[in-house]
């Protein structure tokens, strides 16, 4: 297995819920190092490029609005298998269909708002956290 690094967003919705502290334990729990972190408030232009790679699809107006929604919480994950782990975590994007225990089972409302983000594979997860994270500000330890 490799040590890889994702990113994860920890949405408005959950932000507003106050678990950020709930969920950070989880990726500590299943052995993800949190190697940076940083919470912010989005700007549109930040979030729509982001999410560009969902730029035709119909909801990409209603997910740029809630992801400006309010602050987020968003970091960088180091361990082994980091991206799949991470997204075992987090469970299906629709909490409804997401396992029991799963970060978007227990703490998100609906497709919509799902409570966090998690980079889908390798070359996602790089061009994620360099458009969040210059490389001064990544930690391994
Ligand atoms: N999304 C939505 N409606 C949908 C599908 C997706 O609002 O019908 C949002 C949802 O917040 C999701 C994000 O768009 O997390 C990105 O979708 P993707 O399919 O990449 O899911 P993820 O990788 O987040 O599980």
């Amino acid at each position: 297995m490799a040590i890889e690094r994702t990113l994860s967003i920890i949405k408005p919705d959950a932000v507003a819920k106050n678990v950020i502290g709930q969920i950070y334990s989880r990726f500590e729990g299943a052995g993800l190092k949190i190697v940076a972190a940083r919470m912010t408030q989005l700007s549109q232009a930040e979030a729509e490029g982001f999410y560009a790679v969902h730029a035709a699809r119909p909801f990409f107006k209603d997910l740029v609005n809630f992801m400006i929604s309010g602050p987020v919480m968003i970091q960088v994950l180091e361990g082994e298998n980091a991206i799949a782990a991470h997204r075992d975590l987090m469970g299906a994007t629709d909490p409804k269909k997401a396992e029991k225990g799963t970060i978007r089972a227990d703490f998100a409302d609906s497709i919509d708002a799902n409570a966090v983000h998690g980079s889908d594979a390798a070359e996602t997860a790089a061009v994620e956290i360099a458009y969040y994270f210059p490389a001064l500000n990544v930690y391994s330890r």
